[in-house]
């Protein structure tokens, strides 16, 4: 039996109600074992985000329920919620959301000085080294690359460690390069230190360094591939993209 760090089970989630209603997610049910790296794409409204919302705990589903590690999130008051994504979950999104007046040290610090709690210096300094910024923790935002303001970004996602990690587009504002030097280290993440990752991209590259890449259309699943090329991937998004509405 898998391990999952995530569970979904039959999530709905509609929005409005009457005849303006949209069903952004129709029953999904998904398991992200522990350990794994998964991509997550569809076409344009296909409820991407808000199935990521959903299993982040950001949103809450019409029906069905979410497990993070067991902690069932259905009937968690906010402020539960509020905890659980604090210390157990991590974001990083397309834009990097650093404070430009904090240097990557004390961006990467943030969350537990927001927690209460002191950062221990050894503790920052060993993310920062984790996404290879150990020479740039004075630097702020605006002397850094995108790619490394999005390692900062990484790493102070990391300091809590937690559980699951989400990316929504993180590489979507990189430039080919760097987005691969990002992805790498996701990958290296998964590999050396079990780190559990769900990603939503549109990107079949950026998808191809998951072990597992899950396709939605229309709020349902579409099926999945395993250990995908780019090409394969890309190949079924042209599928999926060309089924007509
Ligand atoms: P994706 O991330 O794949 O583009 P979304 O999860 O953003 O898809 O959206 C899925 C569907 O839900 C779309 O039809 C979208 O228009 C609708 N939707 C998303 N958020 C809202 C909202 N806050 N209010 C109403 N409809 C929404």
């Amino acid at each position: 039996m898998t391990d999952d760090a995530i569970k979904l089970r039959s999530v709905s989630r509609q929005y409005g109600s009457g005849g303006g209603a949209v069903t952004a997610l129709d029953q999904v049910s998904l398991g992200f074992p522990k350990g794994t790296f998964t991509a997550v794409m569809g076409p344009s409204g296909s409820g991407k985000s808000t199935l990521l919302q959903c299993a982040a705990g950001l949103d809450r589903p019409t029906s069905g329920s979410v497990t993070v590690g067991g902690t069932e999130l259905t009937g968690l008051s906010e402020t539960k919620l509020t905890l659980l994504r604090r210390d157990r979950i991590g974001f990083v999104f397309q834009a990097f959301n650093l404070l430009p007046s904090l240097t990557a040290e004390q961006n990467v610090a943030l969350p537990l000085r927001l927690a209460g709690r002191r950062p221990s210096r050894a503790r920052v300094r060993e993310v920062l080294h984790q996404v290879g910024l150990d020479e740039r923790a004075g630097h702020r935002p605006s002397e850094m690359s995108g790619g490394q303001q999005q390692r900062v970004a990484l790493a102070r996602a990391l300091i809590t460690r937690p559980e699951v990690l989400f990316g929504d587009e993180p590489t979507g504002a990189l430039d080919s390069q760097t987005s691969r030097e990002v992805l790498a280290l996701l990958r290296g993440m998964v590999d050396q230190e079990e780190q559990t990752i769900i990603m939503v991209t549109h990107d079949p590259v950026a998808a191809a360094y998951a072990d597992r890449v899950v396709f939605l259309v229309d709020g349902r699943v579409n099926g999945e591939l395993i250990e995908a090329s780019a090409e394969e991937i890309a190949a079924r998004m042209t599928k999926l993209e060309a089924v007509p509405c």
